[in-house]
C-alpha cells in the first residue's frame, strides 16, 4: 500500500501519517525528517540542505529525489509506505512512481498558521504536540518517551510565513494536477476522528 499525503505546513499530515502507519504496519516516510537526519548525519548534501531549511525554501528536486529514493530502497518499504512531504513540486510529482492513494489534508491558512506556531516537537522521538492541543501531559516533556519538547528552527514565525508562500507557489499546483485521483480530508477535524476517517477510506481499497 503506497500512500501520499499532501497538505500545507501545519495541516497535521505528520501526526496523521504516523498513526496511519501504525494502523497498517507500513513505515511513515517523512521527507522533512529524512532531510533533518541527512543534515544531522552530515550526509553528502548536508550543507546545502541546512541552508535551504534555514531559509524555509525547498531543496532542488534532484537532491530531494536522490535522498528519498535511497530511503525507499530499504527493505521495510517493500510492502508499502506512507509518504509525507513529497512530492512538493510539479517536478517531483512528474518523477514519482505510481502510488495507490493520494490524500489531500485540506485546511484554512489561518488555522494552519496558528497550529504550526504552537507546535512542539520531541527532540528524541519526533513526537508532535501543540500549545493549541493536543498538549503534552506534562509541560515540556514528551508523552511517548519523556524527551524534551522544542520548537524546531524551521517553525519560527518568519520561516513559517516563507514555507507557506512556498507551499502556495510550488505545491498547490499539484492539487490541480492530481484532482482526479486525489481524496480530500478536512484538516480541522480532531486527530482521532480524522485518522479514523482516513483509515476507513483506505480499507475500502485502492481507487487510483
Ligand atoms: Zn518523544
Amino acid at each position: 500500500m503506497k500512500i501520499v499525503l499532501i497538505g500545507g505546513p501545519g495541516s497535521g499530515k505528520g501526526s496523521r501519517a504516523r498513526l496511519i502507519s501504525e494502523e497498517f504496519g507500513i513505515p511513515h516516510i517523512s521527507m522533512g525528517e529524512i532531510c533533518r537526519n541527512h543534515v544531522k548525519g552530515n550526509g553528502k548534501h548536508a550543507e546545502y540542505m541546512k541552508e535551504c531549511m534555514d531559509k524555509g525554501i525547498l531543496t532542488k528536486d534532484e537532491v530531494t529525489i536522490e535522498i528519498l529514493k535511497e530511503r525507499l530502497s530499504k527493505d521495510d518499504c517493500e510492502k508499502g509506505f506512507i509518504l509525507d512531504g513529497f512530492p512538493r513540486t510539479m517536478g517531483q510529482a512528474e518523477q514519482m512512481d505510481e502510488v495507490d492513494h493520494i490524500l489531500h489534508i485540506d485546511c484554512d491558512e489561518d488555522i494552519l498558521f496558528k497550529r504550526i506556531i504552537g507546535r512542539l516537537t520531541c527532540k528524541d522521538c519526533g513526537g508532535i504536540f501543540n500549545l493549541y492541543g493536543p498538549m503534552p501531559k506534562e509541560e515540556g516533556k514528551c508523552d511517548h518517551c519523556d524527551g524534551e519538547l522544542i520548537i524546531r528552527d524551521d517553525q519560527k514565525e518568519h520561516i513559517i510565513k516563507e514555507r507557506m508562500k512556498v507551499y502556495k507557489e510550488q505545491t498547490e499546483p499539484l492539487l490541480e494536477f492530481y484532482k482526479d485521483k486525489m481524496k480530500k480530508f478536512d484538516a480541522a477535524k480532531e486527530i482521532d476522528e480524522a485518522v479514523k476517517e482516513i483509515v476507513d477510506f483506505l480499507q475500502k481499497g485502492p481507487v487510483v
